[in-house]
């Protein structure tokens, strides 16, 4: 069987990340790159516009951008194969990855395989439909695109990310509504006063989203009250999901400590697990900033633990 220094798992920009700073420094990886577990490249293939990437002023596609990362990765000898993992057997050391159809074992691991969005499932808002056109499940990444600005926008949830979200997007809509199905938010008070009091949100409380609709793009959002049963159609420039992420861990069996809501539980400041010689970089162990840029930096760092880790277990 084949015996890697490192596997990485995954194909965002954490992954490629970590690969090139791997690559550089002759640790040969092989990255698991996914198949049926998402478009490989990851979250960012979903795209149209990127327009935060540091190092392109005038922005570039996410199917582009992650078309670079991945042959920088090659550039410097890093082995890429289109496979999902289905298993890590993480007990003993080397450790054993099971992929689609490749065997390997690996003296230590980075896991980068990312969250996924979580999205209702309502007429309107699907692939081929209205989804990147002004549905998105993103604000930060999405909200300053001009489509969004000065116009009605909506959030669906109500916990913190939601609120979060809905603050961001005061600066761009002219009025944000909380779409909630319940009578209060899940949110921390702090963050629930915050939306609460704020003169350009508005709650929509007790309310399910049933549609959205328009030709090109989001032209208008149709809610319906849980307890009536009524329908009201409103316009609006945007819809946002911000009903939480999830992480993409389940081929780990639960073999890794996990924090809530499933995220890898690192140790701060670093990207170890708390399995040795395992790392775990980007969406998938961030509960918090889910940018590009920031899962790029735990990538690289990822790969510099790994290295450390390596030498360290050489020299002994
Ligand atoms: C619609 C949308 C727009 C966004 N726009 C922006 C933006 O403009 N700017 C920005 O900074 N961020 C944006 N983001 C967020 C950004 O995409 C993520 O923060 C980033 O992609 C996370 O990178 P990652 O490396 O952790 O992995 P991800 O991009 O999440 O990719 C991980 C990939 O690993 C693969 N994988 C999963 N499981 C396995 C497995 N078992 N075996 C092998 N491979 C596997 C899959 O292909 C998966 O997609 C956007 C996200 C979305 C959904």
């Amino acid at each position: 069987m084949e015996r890697r220094r490192l596997v990485i798992i995954g194909s965002g920009p954490a992954s490629y990340t970590a690969a090139i700073y791997a690559a550089r420094a002759n640790l040969e990886p092989l990255v698991f790159e996914g198949f049926f577990s998402g478009p490989a490249g990851g979250q960012l293939m979903t795209t149209t516009e990127v327009e935060n990437y540091p190092g392109f002023p005038e922005g570039i596609t996410g199917p582009d951008l992650m078309e670079k990362f991945r042959s920088q990765a090659l550039r410097f000898g890093t082995t890429i194969l289109t496979e999902d993992v289905t298993k890590v057997e993480c007990g003993k050391r080397p450790f054993l990855i099971h992929g689609g159809s490749t065997q390997v074992e690996a003296e230590a691991v980075i896991i980068a395989t990312g969250a996924t969005a979580q999205r209702l499932d309502v007429p309107g808002t699907r692939d081929g439909e209205l989804w990147q056109k002004g549905v998105s499940a993103c604000a930060v990444c999405d909200g300053a695109i001009p489509i969004f600005r000065n116009k009605p926008l909506f959030v669906v949830g109500g916990g913190d990310t939601a609120v979060e979200e809905a603050l961001f997007l005061t600066k761009y809509g002219s009025k944000v509504y909380i779409i909630h199905r319940r009578g209060e938010l899940r949110a921390s008070k702090i963050m629930s006063e915050r939306a609460t009091s704020h003169p350009k949100i508005e709650m929509l409380w007790n309310h399910v989203l049933v549609r959205v609709e328009g030709k090109q793009l989001v032209e208008s959002v149709t809610v319906q009250d849980v307890h009536s049963k009524q329908e009201t159609t409103h316009p609006a420039g945007g819809l946002f999901f911000a009903i939480g992420h999830r992480p993409n861990v389940g081929f780990l069996e639960g073999q890794i400590e996990l924090m809530e809501h499933d995220y890898l539980r690192v140790i701060p400041g670093s990207t170890r697990t708390n399995i040795e010689g395992i790392f775990a970089a980007g969406d998938v162990q961030d509960p918090i900033y889910r940018q590009a840029v920031s899962a790029a930096g735990s990538g690289c760092m990822a790969a510099l633990d790994a290295e450390r880790w390596l030498a360290a277990l050489e020299y002994h």
